[in-house]
Protein backbone atom coordinates (compact mmCIF):
# COMPACT_ATOMS: atom_id res chain seq x y z
CA UNK A 1 0.00 0.00 0.00
CA UNK A 2 1.50 3.38 -0.95
CA UNK A 3 2.35 5.76 1.83
CA UNK A 4 -0.32 8.48 2.20
CA UNK A 5 1.42 11.95 3.19
CA UNK A 6 -0.78 14.95 4.34
CA UNK A 7 0.46 18.51 3.12
CA UNK A 8 -1.00 21.27 5.29
CA UNK A 9 -0.18 25.00 3.85
CA UNK A 10 -2.15 27.78 3.50
CA UNK A 11 -0.28 28.41 0.04
CA UNK A 12 -1.51 26.67 -3.40
CA UNK A 13 1.60 26.72 -4.72
CA UNK A 14 3.04 24.80 -2.57
CA UNK A 15 0.78 22.06 -3.13
CA UNK A 16 0.76 21.95 -6.57
CA UNK A 17 4.83 21.55 -6.19
CA UNK A 18 5.35 18.95 -3.65
CA UNK A 19 2.92 17.08 -6.12
CA UNK A 20 4.90 17.37 -8.92
CA UNK A 21 8.09 16.76 -6.72
CA UNK A 22 7.18 13.76 -4.92
CA UNK A 23 5.60 12.00 -8.01
CA UNK A 24 8.26 9.50 -8.64
CA UNK A 25 8.21 8.50 -4.79
CA UNK A 26 4.80 6.32 -5.60
CA UNK A 27 3.65 8.10 -2.50
CA UNK A 28 -0.46 9.53 -1.82
CA UNK A 29 -0.37 12.89 -1.28
CA UNK A 30 -3.65 14.49 0.38
CA UNK A 31 -4.20 18.52 0.81
CA UNK A 32 -5.58 20.29 3.55
CA UNK A 33 -5.06 24.47 3.69
CA UNK A 34 -5.82 24.69 7.70
CA UNK A 35 -5.81 22.61 10.88
CA UNK A 36 -9.35 22.54 10.93
CA UNK A 37 -9.28 20.69 7.06
CA UNK A 38 -6.53 19.10 8.47
CA UNK A 39 -8.28 17.76 11.45
CA UNK A 40 -10.73 16.24 9.12
CA UNK A 41 -8.35 13.82 7.05
CA UNK A 42 -6.24 12.78 9.88
CA UNK A 43 -9.38 11.41 11.47
CA UNK A 44 -10.46 9.51 8.21
CA UNK A 45 -7.25 8.34 6.99
CA UNK A 46 -4.41 7.92 8.92
CA UNK A 47 -1.54 9.37 7.43
CA UNK A 48 1.75 8.10 7.84
CA UNK A 49 3.97 11.50 7.17
CA UNK A 50 2.47 15.31 7.68
CA UNK A 51 4.17 17.92 5.89
CA UNK A 52 3.75 20.98 8.08
CA UNK A 53 3.83 24.88 7.41
CA UNK A 54 5.59 26.26 10.33
CA UNK A 55 3.65 29.39 9.46
CA UNK A 56 0.12 27.79 9.32
CA UNK A 57 -2.62 31.10 9.45
CA UNK A 58 -5.32 30.21 12.28
CA UNK A 59 -3.79 27.53 14.93
CA UNK A 60 0.31 28.22 14.11
CA UNK A 61 2.50 25.10 13.23
CA UNK A 62 3.95 24.53 16.40
CA UNK A 63 0.60 24.36 18.19
CA UNK A 64 -0.91 21.81 15.69
CA UNK A 65 1.82 19.71 16.27
CA UNK A 66 1.83 19.59 20.04
CA UNK A 67 -1.80 18.99 20.22
CA UNK A 68 -1.82 16.29 18.21
CA UNK A 69 1.04 14.35 20.13
CA UNK A 70 -1.35 14.40 23.05
CA UNK A 71 -3.66 12.49 21.48
CA UNK A 72 -3.60 8.54 21.14
CA UNK A 73 -4.33 8.27 17.80
CA UNK A 74 -1.96 11.02 16.22
CA UNK A 75 0.41 11.15 18.46
CA UNK A 76 2.63 8.42 16.51
CA UNK A 77 2.76 10.07 12.97
CA UNK A 78 6.22 11.84 11.94
CA UNK A 79 5.82 15.08 10.83
CA UNK A 80 8.33 17.24 9.16
CA UNK A 81 7.91 20.67 9.35
CA UNK A 82 8.25 23.29 6.23
CA UNK A 83 9.54 26.94 7.02
CA UNK A 84 10.94 29.51 4.69
CA UNK A 85 12.47 30.82 7.92
CA UNK A 86 15.29 28.55 9.27
CA UNK A 87 17.70 29.78 11.92
CA UNK A 88 18.91 27.74 14.90
CA UNK A 89 15.50 28.81 17.42
CA UNK A 90 13.46 27.84 14.79
CA UNK A 91 15.05 24.47 14.48
CA UNK A 92 15.10 24.10 18.41
CA UNK A 93 11.63 24.46 18.37
CA UNK A 94 10.73 22.03 16.16
CA UNK A 95 12.23 19.00 17.27
CA UNK A 96 11.51 20.08 21.00
CA UNK A 97 8.14 20.18 19.56
CA UNK A 98 8.47 16.50 18.35
CA UNK A 99 9.22 17.45 15.06
CA UNK A 100 10.76 13.98 13.17
CA UNK A 101 12.58 17.00 10.91
CA UNK A 102 12.51 19.58 8.63
CA UNK A 103 12.56 21.07 5.04
CA UNK A 104 13.19 24.86 3.73
CA UNK A 105 11.13 26.60 1.73
CA UNK A 106 11.44 26.54 -1.25
CA UNK A 107 11.11 23.37 -1.56
CA UNK A 108 13.94 21.41 -3.79
CA UNK A 109 13.37 18.03 -5.48
CA UNK A 110 16.48 16.43 -3.54
CA UNK A 111 15.86 17.70 -0.38
CA UNK A 112 12.30 16.92 -0.40
CA UNK A 113 12.71 13.59 -1.48
CA UNK A 114 15.83 12.61 0.70
CA UNK A 115 14.13 13.58 3.76
CA UNK A 116 10.88 12.40 3.42
CA UNK A 117 11.88 9.31 2.35
CA UNK A 118 14.15 8.73 5.22
CA UNK A 119 11.40 10.01 7.77
CA UNK A 120 9.06 7.25 6.10
CA UNK A 121 11.90 4.45 5.84
CA UNK A 122 12.22 5.30 10.25
CA UNK A 123 8.37 4.72 10.48
CA UNK A 124 8.48 1.69 8.92
CA UNK A 125 11.60 -0.03 11.28
CA UNK A 126 9.61 1.57 14.67
CA UNK A 127 6.49 0.21 13.57
CA UNK A 128 8.27 -3.74 12.63
CA UNK A 129 9.93 -3.06 15.92
CA UNK A 130 6.63 -2.31 17.97
CA UNK A 131 4.93 -5.22 16.31
CA UNK A 132 7.71 -7.30 17.27
CA UNK A 133 7.48 -5.78 21.05
CA UNK A 134 3.71 -7.01 21.43
CA UNK A 135 3.93 -10.50 19.93
CA UNK A 136 5.05 -13.20 21.58
CA UNK A 137 7.75 -15.23 20.42
CA UNK A 138 6.94 -18.80 21.31
CA UNK A 139 3.13 -18.62 20.01
CA UNK A 140 2.96 -15.72 17.94
CA UNK A 141 -0.02 -14.11 19.47
CA UNK A 142 -0.10 -10.66 21.12
CA UNK A 143 1.69 -10.37 24.25
CA UNK A 144 0.80 -8.72 27.87
CA UNK A 145 1.92 -5.11 25.95
CA UNK A 146 -0.52 -5.68 23.54
CA UNK A 147 -3.54 -6.52 25.02
CA UNK A 148 -3.49 -4.33 28.30
CA UNK A 149 -3.54 -2.02 25.39
CA UNK A 150 -6.65 -3.41 23.66
CA UNK A 151 -8.07 -3.77 26.61
CA UNK A 152 -7.72 -0.19 27.55
CA UNK A 153 -8.80 1.00 24.62
CA UNK A 154 -12.07 -1.33 24.66
CA UNK A 155 -12.40 0.09 28.15
CA UNK A 156 -12.26 3.81 27.22
CA UNK A 157 -14.79 2.69 23.96
CA UNK A 158 -17.56 1.26 26.82
CA UNK A 159 -17.55 4.82 28.87
CA UNK A 160 -18.88 6.85 25.84
CA UNK A 161 -20.96 3.54 24.41
CA UNK A 162 -23.52 1.94 26.98
CA UNK A 163 -24.59 -0.49 24.48
CA UNK A 164 -20.99 -1.93 23.95
CA UNK A 165 -20.13 -5.04 26.18
CA UNK A 166 -17.06 -6.74 26.22
CA UNK A 167 -15.25 -9.82 28.11
CA UNK A 168 -11.85 -10.92 28.92
CA UNK A 169 -11.28 -14.48 29.51
CA UNK A 170 -8.79 -15.91 31.35
CA UNK A 171 -6.80 -19.32 30.64
CA UNK A 172 -4.43 -21.60 32.87
CA UNK A 173 -3.28 -24.57 31.84
CA UNK A 174 -3.91 -27.28 34.97
CA UNK A 175 -1.42 -29.72 34.62
CA UNK A 176 1.04 -27.90 32.62
CA UNK A 177 3.68 -27.94 35.44
CA UNK A 178 3.61 -30.97 36.12
CA UNK A 179 3.82 -31.82 31.90
CA UNK A 180 6.77 -29.39 31.67
CA UNK A 181 8.54 -31.18 34.78
CA UNK A 182 8.21 -34.46 33.85
CA UNK A 183 8.35 -34.26 30.05
CA UNK A 184 10.50 -31.38 29.37
CA UNK A 185 10.10 -27.95 28.18
CA UNK A 186 11.04 -28.94 24.85
CA UNK A 187 7.53 -30.71 25.29
CA UNK A 188 5.77 -28.22 27.24
CA UNK A 189 6.87 -25.26 24.72
CA UNK A 190 4.72 -27.63 21.87
CA UNK A 191 2.09 -28.11 24.23
CA UNK A 192 1.60 -24.14 24.65
CA UNK A 193 1.69 -23.66 20.58
CA UNK A 194 -0.63 -26.38 19.91
CA UNK A 195 -3.17 -24.78 22.58
CA UNK A 196 -2.45 -21.63 21.01
CA UNK A 197 -3.57 -22.96 17.56
CA UNK A 198 -6.34 -24.53 18.67
CA UNK A 199 -7.59 -21.89 20.64
CA UNK A 200 -7.10 -19.81 17.13
CA UNK A 201 -9.02 -22.34 15.12
CA UNK A 202 -12.15 -22.14 17.35
CA UNK A 203 -12.11 -18.23 17.91
CA UNK A 204 -11.90 -17.93 14.12
CA UNK A 205 -15.77 -19.91 15.01
CA UNK A 206 -16.80 -18.10 17.42
CA UNK A 207 -19.55 -16.74 15.57
CA UNK A 208 -21.37 -20.03 15.67
CA UNK A 209 -21.72 -19.65 19.51
CA UNK A 210 -21.89 -16.00 19.66
CA UNK A 211 -23.64 -14.38 16.86
CA UNK A 212 -22.14 -11.15 15.76
CA UNK A 213 -19.71 -10.36 17.70
CA UNK A 214 -16.68 -8.19 17.12
CA UNK A 215 -12.98 -9.73 16.89
CA UNK A 216 -11.30 -11.23 19.22
CA UNK A 217 -7.93 -11.34 20.37
CA UNK A 218 -5.97 -13.86 21.75
CA UNK A 219 -2.85 -13.68 23.52
CA UNK A 220 -0.29 -15.05 25.98
CA UNK A 221 0.11 -13.77 28.94
CA UNK A 222 3.69 -15.47 29.93
CA UNK A 223 3.93 -19.47 30.91
CA UNK A 224 0.43 -21.15 30.00
CA UNK A 225 -1.64 -18.08 30.71
CA UNK A 226 -3.70 -17.23 27.92
CA UNK A 227 -5.84 -14.21 27.37
CA UNK A 228 -8.79 -13.73 25.11
CA UNK A 229 -10.77 -10.51 24.72
CA UNK A 230 -14.26 -10.82 23.18
CA UNK A 231 -14.96 -7.46 21.73
CA UNK A 232 -18.86 -6.25 20.82
CA UNK A 233 -20.48 -8.94 22.32
CA UNK A 234 -24.44 -8.67 21.66
CA UNK A 235 -24.74 -9.81 25.42
CA UNK A 236 -22.46 -10.55 28.50
CA UNK A 237 -23.86 -14.07 28.73
CA UNK A 238 -22.30 -14.65 25.46
CA UNK A 239 -19.43 -15.15 26.87
CA UNK A 240 -20.00 -17.44 29.49
CA UNK A 241 -21.05 -20.00 26.45
CA UNK A 242 -17.78 -19.11 24.52
CA UNK A 243 -15.61 -20.50 27.74
CA UNK A 244 -17.51 -23.37 28.09
CA UNK A 245 -16.91 -24.76 24.54
CA UNK A 246 -12.80 -23.49 24.69
CA UNK A 247 -12.92 -25.58 28.18
CA UNK A 248 -14.28 -28.83 26.11
CA UNK A 249 -11.87 -28.21 23.11
CA UNK A 250 -8.60 -27.92 25.17
CA UNK A 251 -9.96 -30.84 27.39
CA UNK A 252 -9.10 -33.19 24.11
CA UNK A 253 -6.11 -35.10 24.59
CA UNK A 254 -2.58 -33.71 22.27
CA UNK A 255 -0.47 -35.71 20.79
CA UNK A 256 3.26 -34.18 21.59
CA UNK A 257 5.81 -36.20 19.83
CA UNK A 258 5.64 -39.73 21.45
CA UNK A 259 2.95 -38.30 23.96
CA UNK A 260 -0.27 -38.43 24.48
CA UNK A 261 -1.49 -35.99 26.77
CA UNK A 262 -4.26 -34.00 27.96
CA UNK A 263 -4.17 -30.43 29.57
CA UNK A 264 -7.37 -29.25 30.39
CA UNK A 265 -7.68 -25.11 31.49
CA UNK A 266 -9.78 -23.48 33.57
CA UNK A 267 -10.58 -20.51 33.03
CA UNK A 268 -12.35 -16.96 34.47
CA UNK A 269 -14.50 -14.99 32.59
CA UNK A 270 -15.06 -11.08 33.15
CA UNK A 271 -17.15 -8.74 31.33
CA UNK A 272 -16.53 -5.03 31.75
CA UNK A 273 -18.49 -3.20 33.98
CA UNK A 274 -18.39 0.69 35.57
CA UNK A 275 -15.70 -0.37 38.31
CA UNK A 276 -13.33 -1.40 35.96
CA UNK A 277 -11.46 2.10 35.58
CA UNK A 278 -8.14 -0.04 33.97
CA UNK A 279 -6.78 -3.20 32.18
CA UNK A 280 -4.99 -4.08 34.83
CA UNK A 281 -8.51 -4.34 36.92
CA UNK A 282 -10.20 -6.32 34.36
CA UNK A 283 -7.26 -8.80 33.90
CA UNK A 284 -7.07 -8.98 38.18
CA UNK A 285 -10.57 -9.71 38.32
CA UNK A 286 -10.77 -12.47 35.10
CA UNK A 287 -7.92 -13.83 37.11
CA UNK A 288 -9.69 -14.20 40.61
CA UNK A 289 -12.92 -15.85 38.28
CA UNK A 290 -10.13 -18.34 37.31
CA UNK A 291 -8.69 -19.26 40.68
CA UNK A 292 -12.08 -19.55 41.86
CA UNK A 293 -12.72 -22.19 38.90
CA UNK A 294 -9.49 -24.17 39.85
CA UNK A 295 -10.93 -24.13 43.61
CA UNK A 296 -14.57 -25.32 42.10
CA UNK A 297 -12.58 -28.82 40.86
CA UNK A 298 -10.60 -27.39 37.52
CA UNK A 299 -11.03 -28.15 33.77
CA UNK A 300 -14.39 -25.75 34.13
CA UNK A 301 -14.87 -21.64 33.31
CA UNK A 302 -16.03 -19.47 35.80
CA UNK A 303 -18.09 -16.26 35.91
CA UNK A 304 -16.63 -13.25 37.81
CA UNK A 305 -18.53 -12.64 40.62
CA UNK A 306 -17.54 -9.04 43.08
CA UNK A 307 -17.80 -11.71 46.51
CA UNK A 308 -15.43 -13.58 45.15
CA UNK A 309 -12.92 -10.26 45.45
CA UNK A 310 -14.26 -10.10 49.16
CA UNK A 311 -13.21 -13.68 49.92
CA UNK A 312 -9.66 -13.33 48.89
CA UNK A 313 -9.48 -9.86 50.65
CA UNK A 314 -10.25 -11.48 53.57
CA UNK A 315 -7.80 -14.64 53.05
CA UNK A 316 -5.37 -12.08 52.59
CA UNK A 317 -6.35 -10.47 55.58
CA UNK A 318 -6.15 -13.79 57.48
CA UNK A 319 -2.88 -14.97 56.07
CA UNK A 320 -1.33 -11.83 57.67
CA UNK A 321 -3.29 -12.53 60.94
CA UNK A 322 -1.72 -16.54 60.54
CA UNK A 323 1.78 -15.38 60.38
CA UNK A 324 1.55 -12.98 63.48
CA UNK A 325 -0.07 -15.51 65.70
CA UNK A 326 2.33 -18.51 65.14
CA UNK A 327 4.20 -18.78 68.51
CA UNK A 328 1.71 -16.95 70.31
CA UNK A 329 -1.19 -18.27 72.42
CA UNK A 330 -3.61 -17.93 69.81
CA UNK A 331 -2.77 -21.29 68.60
CA UNK A 332 -2.54 -24.18 70.43
CA UNK A 333 -3.34 -27.92 69.67
CA UNK A 334 -6.20 -30.17 71.42
CA UNK A 335 -5.88 -33.84 71.45
CA UNK A 336 -8.38 -36.49 70.83
CA UNK A 337 -8.17 -40.06 72.41
CA UNK A 338 -7.82 -43.31 69.89
CA UNK A 339 -9.00 -45.91 71.75
CA UNK A 340 -9.55 -49.67 71.45
CA UNK A 341 -13.43 -50.20 71.04
CA UNK A 342 -13.39 -53.28 72.88
CA UNK A 343 -12.23 -52.66 76.03
CA UNK A 344 -12.08 -48.77 75.89
CA UNK A 345 -7.92 -48.73 76.84
CA UNK A 346 -6.32 -45.46 75.19
CA UNK A 347 -4.07 -46.07 72.86
CA UNK A 348 -2.73 -42.79 71.21
CA UNK A 349 -3.89 -39.08 71.14
CA UNK A 350 -4.44 -36.93 67.81
CA UNK A 351 -3.13 -33.74 67.94
CA UNK A 352 -5.44 -31.05 66.25
CA UNK A 353 -4.56 -27.28 65.92
CA UNK A 354 -6.86 -24.89 66.98
CA UNK A 355 -6.66 -20.87 66.21
CA UNK A 356 -8.45 -18.66 68.22
CA UNK A 357 -8.64 -15.25 66.42
CA UNK A 358 -8.94 -12.17 68.52
CA UNK A 359 -11.64 -10.48 66.30
CA UNK A 360 -13.31 -13.70 64.70
CA UNK A 361 -13.20 -16.43 67.21
CA UNK A 362 -12.24 -19.41 66.29
CA UNK A 363 -11.09 -20.50 62.68
CA UNK A 364 -11.38 -24.13 61.29
CA UNK A 365 -8.35 -25.74 60.80
CA UNK A 366 -9.36 -27.08 57.34
CA UNK A 367 -9.56 -23.72 56.42
CA UNK A 368 -6.70 -22.12 58.04
CA UNK A 369 -4.30 -25.33 57.37
CA UNK A 370 -5.51 -24.60 53.59
CA UNK A 371 -3.90 -21.40 53.72
CA UNK A 372 -1.28 -21.90 55.53
CA UNK A 373 -0.81 -24.60 52.51
CA UNK A 374 -0.59 -22.17 50.04
CA UNK A 375 1.36 -19.40 51.78
CA UNK A 376 4.66 -21.90 52.36
CA UNK A 377 3.52 -20.48 56.45
CA UNK A 378 2.53 -24.61 56.75
CA UNK A 379 6.33 -24.81 57.28
CA UNK A 380 6.82 -22.67 60.26
CA UNK A 381 3.40 -23.31 61.57
CA UNK A 382 4.07 -27.65 61.07
CA UNK A 383 7.26 -27.42 63.28
CA UNK A 384 5.85 -25.41 65.97
CA UNK A 385 2.54 -28.05 65.75
CA UNK A 386 5.38 -30.99 66.03
CA UNK A 387 7.44 -29.17 68.85
CA UNK A 388 4.33 -28.34 70.69
CA UNK A 389 2.82 -32.11 70.56
CA UNK A 390 6.25 -33.78 71.36
CA UNK A 391 6.84 -31.60 74.40
CA UNK A 392 3.06 -32.28 75.31
CA UNK A 393 3.73 -35.84 75.10
CA UNK A 394 6.53 -35.85 77.11
CA UNK A 395 4.86 -34.12 79.81
CA UNK A 396 2.28 -36.54 80.34
CA UNK A 397 4.95 -39.74 80.41
CA UNK A 398 6.69 -37.83 83.10
CA UNK A 399 3.47 -36.60 84.88
CA UNK A 400 2.82 -38.43 87.87
CA UNK A 401 -0.88 -39.72 87.79
CA UNK A 402 -1.11 -39.69 84.31
CA UNK A 403 -2.08 -42.55 82.00
CA UNK A 404 0.27 -41.23 79.19
CA UNK A 405 -0.56 -42.74 75.39
CA UNK A 406 1.43 -45.17 73.57
CA UNK A 407 2.33 -42.12 71.36
CA UNK A 408 1.31 -39.19 70.10
CA UNK A 409 -0.22 -38.53 65.89
CA UNK A 410 0.39 -35.32 64.56
CA UNK A 411 -1.32 -34.72 61.00
CA UNK A 412 1.06 -33.27 58.48
CA UNK A 413 0.75 -31.30 55.38
CA UNK A 414 2.58 -32.78 52.08
CA UNK A 415 4.25 -29.73 51.38
CA UNK A 416 6.46 -30.17 55.10
CA UNK A 417 7.46 -33.63 53.27
CA UNK A 418 8.55 -31.75 50.05
CA UNK A 419 10.26 -28.82 52.23
CA UNK A 420 14.23 -29.69 52.12
CA UNK A 421 15.45 -31.78 55.68
CA UNK A 422 12.07 -32.31 56.62
CA UNK A 423 13.23 -36.19 58.21
CA UNK A 424 16.34 -34.10 59.98
CA UNK A 425 14.02 -31.28 61.51
CA UNK A 426 11.96 -34.74 62.91
CA UNK A 427 14.74 -35.68 64.34
CA UNK A 428 16.34 -32.93 65.69
CA UNK A 429 12.61 -32.56 67.91
CA UNK A 430 12.71 -35.72 68.96
CA UNK A 431 16.13 -35.49 70.10
CA UNK A 432 15.39 -32.06 71.88
CA UNK A 433 12.47 -33.76 73.88
CA UNK A 434 14.19 -37.15 74.28
CA UNK A 435 11.55 -38.80 72.09
CA UNK A 436 11.64 -42.03 71.08
CA UNK A 437 10.35 -42.71 67.31
CA UNK A 438 8.23 -45.03 68.26
CA UNK A 439 6.14 -42.05 69.71
CA UNK A 440 5.69 -40.34 67.26
CA UNK A 441 3.02 -41.25 64.34
CA UNK A 442 2.45 -38.75 61.61
CA UNK A 443 -0.90 -38.65 59.56
CA UNK A 444 -0.78 -37.84 56.09
CA UNK A 445 -4.64 -37.65 53.89
CA UNK A 446 -5.16 -40.36 51.15
CA UNK A 447 -6.23 -37.66 48.89
CA UNK A 448 -2.10 -36.23 49.44
CA UNK A 449 -1.10 -39.41 47.78
CA UNK A 450 -3.32 -38.66 44.90
CA UNK A 451 -1.38 -35.18 44.13
CA UNK A 452 1.78 -36.79 45.23
CA UNK A 453 5.19 -36.73 42.92
CA UNK A 454 6.26 -39.69 44.97
CA UNK A 455 8.85 -37.38 46.78
CA UNK A 456 6.65 -37.54 49.61
CA UNK A 457 5.76 -40.84 50.06
CA UNK A 458 9.74 -41.62 50.43
CA UNK A 459 10.31 -39.27 52.29
CA UNK A 460 7.99 -41.00 54.92
CA UNK A 461 9.29 -44.35 53.96
CA UNK A 462 12.45 -43.03 55.27
CA UNK A 463 11.40 -41.59 58.27
CA UNK A 464 9.31 -45.07 58.86
CA UNK A 465 12.40 -46.53 58.45
CA UNK A 466 13.79 -44.79 61.33
CA UNK A 467 11.39 -45.80 63.80
CA UNK A 468 8.45 -42.98 63.41
CA UNK A 469 4.43 -44.31 62.71
CA UNK A 470 3.08 -43.34 59.69
CA UNK A 471 -0.68 -43.39 59.02
CA UNK A 472 -2.69 -42.98 56.05
CA UNK A 473 -5.54 -40.45 57.20
CA UNK A 474 -9.07 -40.19 55.54
CA UNK A 475 -9.18 -43.45 53.80
CA UNK A 476 -12.02 -43.33 51.25
CA UNK A 477 -12.00 -39.76 50.19
CA UNK A 478 -9.30 -39.63 47.54
CA UNK A 479 -10.22 -42.15 45.22
CA UNK A 480 -6.87 -44.43 45.67
CA UNK A 481 -7.68 -47.91 44.83
CA UNK A 482 -7.27 -50.37 47.20
CA UNK A 483 -5.27 -52.39 45.35
CA UNK A 484 -2.66 -49.82 45.70
CA UNK A 485 -2.21 -49.92 49.41
CA UNK A 486 1.03 -52.34 49.41
CA UNK A 487 2.77 -49.72 47.67
CA UNK A 488 2.78 -47.36 50.16
CA UNK A 489 4.43 -47.10 53.80
CA UNK A 490 2.34 -47.18 56.24
CA UNK A 491 1.31 -48.14 59.95
CA UNK A 492 -2.44 -47.37 60.32
CA UNK A 493 -5.03 -46.71 57.91
CA UNK A 494 -7.96 -44.77 59.30
CA UNK A 495 -11.02 -45.04 57.67
CA UNK A 496 -12.86 -41.64 56.70
CA UNK A 497 -15.67 -40.98 58.69
CA UNK A 498 -17.62 -40.37 56.15
CA UNK A 499 -17.68 -43.97 55.59
CA UNK A 500 -18.64 -44.65 59.67
CA UNK A 501 -21.66 -42.08 59.55
CA UNK A 502 -23.53 -44.54 57.05
CA UNK A 503 -22.77 -47.66 59.66
CA UNK A 504 -26.29 -48.57 60.79
CA UNK A 505 -28.30 -50.84 60.37
CA UNK A 506 -30.28 -49.36 56.94
CA UNK A 507 -27.18 -49.33 54.79
CA UNK A 508 -25.86 -53.02 54.72
CA UNK A 509 -23.80 -52.77 52.04
CA UNK A 510 -21.22 -50.15 53.67
CA UNK A 511 -20.52 -53.12 56.17
CA UNK A 512 -19.52 -55.12 53.44
CA UNK A 513 -17.34 -52.04 52.12
CA UNK A 514 -15.99 -51.17 55.65
CA UNK A 515 -15.23 -55.18 56.25
CA UNK A 516 -13.65 -55.32 52.70
CA UNK A 517 -11.15 -52.31 53.61
CA UNK A 518 -10.31 -53.62 56.95
CA UNK A 519 -9.69 -56.97 56.15
CA UNK A 520 -7.32 -56.03 53.26
CA UNK A 521 -5.45 -53.39 55.51
CA UNK A 522 -5.13 -56.31 57.54
CA UNK A 523 -3.35 -58.52 55.39
CA UNK A 524 -1.11 -55.67 54.54
CA UNK A 525 0.14 -55.53 58.20
CA UNK A 526 -1.55 -52.52 59.13
CA UNK A 527 -3.84 -51.57 61.96
CA UNK A 528 -7.63 -49.69 61.10
CA UNK A 529 -8.83 -46.91 63.04
CA UNK A 530 -12.51 -46.23 62.67
CA UNK A 531 -12.85 -41.88 62.68
CA UNK A 532 -15.94 -40.12 63.52
CA UNK A 533 -17.50 -42.43 65.94
CA UNK A 534 -20.85 -41.28 66.97
CA UNK A 535 -23.21 -44.18 68.09
CA UNK A 536 -22.87 -47.15 70.07
CA UNK A 537 -24.42 -48.84 67.10
CA UNK A 538 -21.29 -47.76 64.83
CA UNK A 539 -19.33 -49.03 67.62
CA UNK A 540 -21.36 -52.68 67.44
CA UNK A 541 -21.26 -52.93 63.69
CA UNK A 542 -17.11 -51.99 63.76
CA UNK A 543 -17.11 -54.77 66.25
CA UNK A 544 -18.11 -57.49 64.03
CA UNK A 545 -15.92 -56.80 61.29
CA UNK A 546 -12.96 -57.22 62.91
CA UNK A 547 -11.90 -53.44 63.74
CA UNK A 548 -10.67 -52.16 67.08
CA UNK A 549 -9.38 -48.83 67.19
CA UNK A 550 -11.90 -46.06 66.87
CA UNK A 551 -12.21 -42.27 67.60
CA UNK A 552 -15.03 -39.93 67.74
CA UNK A 553 -17.22 -37.77 69.71
CA UNK A 554 -18.24 -40.78 71.34
CA UNK A 555 -15.07 -41.48 72.62
CA UNK A 556 -14.11 -38.27 73.38
CA UNK A 557 -13.59 -35.30 71.81
CA UNK A 558 -10.78 -33.02 70.91
CA UNK A 559 -9.75 -31.71 74.30
CA UNK A 560 -6.36 -29.77 75.78
CA UNK A 561 -6.41 -32.33 77.85
CA UNK A 562 -8.24 -35.25 76.97
CA UNK A 563 -10.43 -36.89 79.77
CA UNK A 564 -8.99 -40.25 78.82
CA UNK A 565 -5.64 -39.55 80.43
CA UNK A 566 -7.15 -39.58 83.90
CA UNK A 567 -4.93 -36.44 83.70
CA UNK A 568 -7.20 -33.76 85.34
CA UNK A 569 -6.38 -33.56 88.85
CA UNK A 570 -2.05 -34.35 87.64
CA UNK A 571 -2.64 -31.30 85.60
CA UNK A 572 -4.13 -28.73 87.98
CA UNK A 573 -0.91 -29.73 89.99
CA UNK A 574 1.33 -29.57 87.67
CA UNK A 575 -0.51 -25.98 86.69
CA UNK A 576 -0.34 -24.77 90.44
CA UNK A 577 3.21 -25.63 90.30
CA UNK A 578 4.19 -23.84 87.29
CA UNK A 579 2.57 -21.08 88.59
CA UNK A 580 3.92 -21.11 91.62
CA UNK A 581 7.11 -21.25 90.29
CA UNK A 582 7.00 -18.30 88.10
P1 LIG B 1 -8.41 -35.13 60.57
O1 LIG B 1 -6.94 -35.26 60.75
O2 LIG B 1 -9.12 -36.23 59.87
O3 LIG B 1 -8.99 -34.89 62.00
C1 LIG B 1 -10.22 -35.38 62.45
C2 LIG B 1 -11.26 -34.33 62.40
O4 LIG B 1 -12.52 -34.88 62.70
C3 LIG B 1 -11.03 -33.23 63.44
O5 LIG B 1 -11.56 -32.02 62.90
C4 LIG B 1 -11.91 -33.70 64.57
O6 LIG B 1 -12.30 -32.66 65.45
C5 LIG B 1 -13.09 -34.25 63.82
N1 LIG B 1 -13.81 -35.26 64.58
C6 LIG B 1 -13.34 -36.12 65.49
N2 LIG B 1 -14.32 -36.94 65.94
C7 LIG B 1 -15.44 -36.61 65.28
C8 LIG B 1 -16.79 -37.10 65.30
O7 LIG B 1 -17.17 -38.00 66.02
N3 LIG B 1 -17.67 -36.51 64.44
C9 LIG B 1 -17.31 -35.49 63.63
N4 LIG B 1 -18.24 -34.96 62.83
N5 LIG B 1 -16.06 -35.01 63.58
C10 LIG B 1 -15.12 -35.56 64.40
P2 LIG B 1 -10.73 -30.70 62.96
O8 LIG B 1 -10.00 -30.60 64.23
O9 LIG B 1 -11.67 -29.61 62.56
O10 LIG B 1 -9.64 -30.91 61.84
C11 LIG B 1 -9.99 -30.99 60.52
C12 LIG B 1 -8.82 -31.38 59.68
O11 LIG B 1 -7.85 -30.34 59.68
C13 LIG B 1 -8.09 -32.60 60.19
O12 LIG B 1 -8.76 -33.76 59.80
C14 LIG B 1 -6.76 -32.44 59.52
O13 LIG B 1 -6.82 -32.89 58.18
C15 LIG B 1 -6.58 -30.93 59.53
N6 LIG B 1 -5.72 -30.60 60.68
C16 LIG B 1 -6.05 -30.43 61.97
N7 LIG B 1 -4.95 -30.17 62.71
C17 LIG B 1 -3.91 -30.19 61.85
C18 LIG B 1 -2.49 -30.01 62.00
O14 LIG B 1 -1.96 -29.82 63.10
N8 LIG B 1 -1.73 -30.09 60.87
C19 LIG B 1 -2.29 -30.34 59.66
N9 LIG B 1 -1.48 -30.38 58.59
N10 LIG B 1 -3.60 -30.53 59.48
C20 LIG B 1 -4.40 -30.46 60.56
MG1 LIG C 1 -5.78 -36.70 61.18
MG1 LIG D 1 -9.11 -37.95 59.41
Amino acid sequence: MADRILLIDDDPAIHRLAAVLLRGLGVELHSASDAGEADVIMRSLRPDLILLDFDLPGEPGLDFLQRIRGEAQLAEIPVIFVTASIGDEVIRQCFAAGASDYIQKPLRRHELLARVSVTLERNRMLEKLQTIARRDALTGLANRTAIHEQIGAALQRAEGESSYHFAVLFLDCDRFKFINDSLGHDTGDLLLKQMADRLMVNLRRTDIVAGDTGPVTLSRLGGDEFIVLLDRLPEPETAGAIAARLVSVLAEPYLLGQHVITAPVSIGVVCNGPQHATADHMLRDADVAMYEAKARGKNCHVMFDPKMQEAIATRLLLENDLRAAIGTRQIYLVYQPILSIENGRMQAVESLVRWQHPDRGAISPEYFIGVAEDTQLILPLGDWILDEACRQFREWEQMPGVRAPDYISVNVSPAQLRAPGYNRRVAEILDRHGMQPRNLQLEVTESMLMQSSGDETAVLAELRATGVRTALDDFGTGYSSLSCLHQFPFDVLKIDRSFISELHSERKEFIALVHAIISLAHNLGMECVAEGIETREQIAMLLTVDCTLGQGYLLGPPERVPAALGAVAAHAEHSARVAAAG
